[in-house]
Order: structure tokens, then C-alpha cells, then sequence
């Protein structure tokens, strides 16, 4: 016997446990789109926007984010850019490529392609960790922020949108509080304030599950890389063992990561005193950065001597 949907007589593609109800294709698209639209409009992500930079990566997430937003942006008369940055991992990166460029022709947005190797970063060099002291997810991270931010500004766009997921956002929270580093914490609000120099971040997708991302590029059977990156794999960190902990905890308590990123967004947060924002300007590059030289420029720094 099949399961219906809670709401049509159709055959219910998906259990959303912590509400209890079961939705056919048309009624999950809805769904997500109805969460997405109301993160928007909850966090005003997108007021006196009039330029958006979508960062595509070809993933699941970036993909459902992309096609919801186009939709949204043309409603409220925004420009869009989409942006996908060629990080140099071989052919996991040229697909990523591909795919994001595909995406954009399909939507008629026009996009840029910035790449690693244009700024001296070279994430597959052997000695990599040994010159910069950082593992390269950490590198990948650092240069990918600075490129965002570097077109945004360039572009005259105001914000800047990311696909990280409810998990994501779980993940980062529950590591930085195993660390201590909870002044972290306000880097993972749905939306950062921007300043001089640098753009806002908003992330539409955080209180959607990567399971759901998934299903929704699959239903809409969008294009998009469903391998994960070749470099993560080398690793077992605590970043790892974090997010199969956040994954087993929402299977079998459904709700409950929603529920703390719930917390995160307008309680835990609020909770922490406010940081000085003590943002100077980069001596080298002109970014912004929290000291004399911004981590950008240290890294490329680190590779050339
Ligand atoms: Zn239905
Ligand atoms: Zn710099």
C-alpha cells in the first residue's frame, strides 16, 4: 500500500517526522520553498538589496538555493551574479564548474568564474600544510571567503548568499563550543551585517536538512555534483565525528537540530557579549581584516616564500 501525502491524494515522496506529515513531489517542493522564502523574509535578508552575488558550487544545497532564489529575486526586481570559484582539485572542481555555469545559462543569470590558481593558490602543492601551518579545508575556506567578498565588492553587490544547510550550521556551532571558541558563534547567524568594504552573508537554506536539499534537486532533476570533495576524505577530524553526531541526533530525535539551530539564531546568540567590531584595512590588499595583514595575504604570503 502506498503512503499518501497529508494533503492530496498523491503518493507522499517524503516524511517530515518533527511536524508528523508526509508530502508528494509537489507538496515537498512547496515546503522548501515556503521555508526558504519565510528565512528571507524573517531575518530581512534581503532588504535594500539590489544587487545579490550567489556563490554556486554545484552542490545539492547551492543548487536548490540558486533555484529558489531566482525566483524570489525576480519578484522583488533584484539583480542577481552568480559566482563559482574553480578551487583546482582536479575533475571534482571542472565539474563544479561546469554544473554552476549550466545552472546560471538555465536561469539567464550572468555569472563569474574565479579560480584558485589566478591568486597564487595551489591546494594540491604537497608541501601545502607544511608552508601555511593550516590543513587545506581551512585554507579552501579562507580563500573562498576573501574571493566572495572581493567580487561582491567589486560588483556593487550589497549581499552575498551561501548554500550551508541546517546541518552546516549545527555542525559549526556544536565544534566551536567543544573548542570554546564561542565568540565564533555570531560568524553562524542567518545573516551577517555588513560594513566597510564587506558585504552582508545571508544563508537561506538554515533551516533546511541536507536530506532535503537532496531530494529537492533530485525531484526537480536539476543538474548538480553529487561527490564530495576528494581532499575531505583523507580526513578523520573532530569536525567529522561533530557531524555524525549532529546527523544521528536529528534521525532519531526528529526536530531537534531545527530546534537548536532555532536556539542559535535568536537566543544563544543574543546571549554572548557583543564583539567589537575593531575591523582595520589589510597593508597589502586593502580588505578589510582583524590585523595588520589579512589571513588571505598571509597564506599566499606563506606559499611564496
Ligand atoms: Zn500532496
Ligand atoms: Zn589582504
Amino acid at each position: 500500500m502506498k503512503t499518501r501525502c497529508s494533503f492530496c491524494d498523491d503518493h507522499a515522496i517524503y516524511v517530515l517526522k518533527s511536524r508528523k506529515i508526509r508530502l508528494c513531489k509537489k507538496h515537498f517542493i512547496d515546503y522548501v520553498r515556503t521555508e526558504v522564502e519565510n528565512t528571507i523574509y524573517r531575518f530581512e535578508m534581503l532588504k535594500n538589496v539590489k544587487k545579490l552575488l550567489i556563490a554556486v558550487s554545484g552542490g545539492k544545497d547551492s543548487v536548490t538555493m540558486l533555484h529558489i532564489l531566482h525566483q524570489v529575486c525576480k519578484e522583488l526586481n533584484i539583480e542577481m551574479l552568480g559566482l563559482v570559484i574553480d578551487t583546482g582539485i582536479g575533475e571534482f572542481s571542472r565539474r563544479q564548474v561546469d554544473v554552476a555555469i549550466t545552472l546560471f545559462k538555465m536561469f539567464k543569470i550572468d555569472y563569474r568564474v574565479e579560480s584558485f590558481s589566478s591568486y597564487g593558490i595551489d591546494i594540491l602543492r604537497p608541501d601545502l600544510e607544511r608552508k601555511v601551518r593550516r590543513p587545506p579545508c581551512s585554507i579552501c575556506g579562507i580563500a573562498k571567503r576573501y574571493i566572495m567578498n572581493k567580487v561582491a565588492i567589486e560588483e556593487n553587490c550589497q549581499a552575498i548568499a551561501t548554500g550551508h544547510n541546517m546541518i552546516d550550521i549545527a555542525q559549526y556551532a556544536i565544534a566551536n563550543i567543544l573548542t570554546g571558541n564561542v565568540e565564533y558563534l555570531r560568524k553562524l547567524l542567518p545573516k551577517t551585517e555588513e560594513g566597510p568594504k564587506m558585504a552582508r552573508r545571508i544563508r537561506p537554506l538554515y533551516f533546511i536538512d541536507e536530506k532535503e536539499t537532496k531530494l529537492y534537486v533530485e525531484t526537480l532533476r536539476l543538474p548538480y555534483v553529487s561527490e564530495t570533495c576528494p581532499l575531505a576524505h583523507k580526513r578523520d577530524t573532530m569536525q567529522d565525528t561533530v557531524r555524525m553526531f549532529v546527523r544521528e541526533l536529528e534521525d532519531k530525535h526528529p526536530g531537534s537540530i531545527r530546534h537548536f539551530v532555532e536556539k542559535l539564531s535568536n537566543k544563544i546568540i543574543n546571549m554572548l557579549p557583543m564583539e567589537e567590531d575593531r575591523y582595520s584595512t589589510c597593508k597589502i590588499c586593502g580588505m578589510p581584516s582583524k590585523g595588520e595583514i589579512c589571513s588571505f595575504c598571509k597564506i599566499r604570503m606563506a606559499l611564496r616564500e
